[in-house]
């Protein structure tokens, strides 16, 4: 990560109140013990909660740096986007990780236990991508299976 994407960065997490663009959990900013002071968990479960910079628009497809191009996104979710062959767009990666989030689909039960109710605070828009409410989110696409036949539904 160079300087010039530590502000976006920063502001994104600001933005978003500290919470990831894609599965809403907490996380850090500067160090862990931001995190590990807050909830009782391992340096490794706090390592998947580090604030990365996500380019909604990747920048090998001409995305660029900008505030309106930058969300900020948990480790394992920005690695998770970026580690399929093509990824998502930003909307469909976020409907996927919060449809699977619901489920209790996504980050490991024994982190999920340890940290809050997701938080989504971005609803609308960033930049030119927008998101869909999570009342229009049903199913995962037949492209991704769901991991368990179980689904819980979580009240507010
Ligand atoms: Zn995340």
């Amino acid at each position: 990560m160079t300087h010039c994407i530590a502000l976006p960065r920063q502001l994104a997490y600001e933005r978003q109140q500290g919470c990831c663009y894609y599965c809403g959990m907490p996380m850090w900013l500067r160090s862990a013990d931001e995190i590990l002071s807050r909830f009782d968990l391992t340096e490794r479960q706090a390592k998947l909660l580090r604030c990365t910079a996500e380019h909604l628009l990747a920048r090998c497809d001409g995305g660029d740096d900008a505030q309106s191009n930058i969300a900020a996104a948990c480790h394992y979710c920005n690695r998770g986007r970026h580690a399929r062959k093509r990824p998502l767009s930003p909307e469909k990666y976020s409907n996927l990780v919060r449809s699977r989030v619901m489920r209790r689909g996504w980050h490991s039960d024994s982190l999920l236990k340890l940290l809050p109710a997701p938080h989504f605070p971005v609803r609308t828009t960033i930049g030119r991508h927008s998101c869909v409410p999570l009342s229009e989110i049903t199913q995962d696409s037949e492209e991704f299976p769901a991991g368990t036949a179980q689904s819980t539904v979580i009240a507010r």
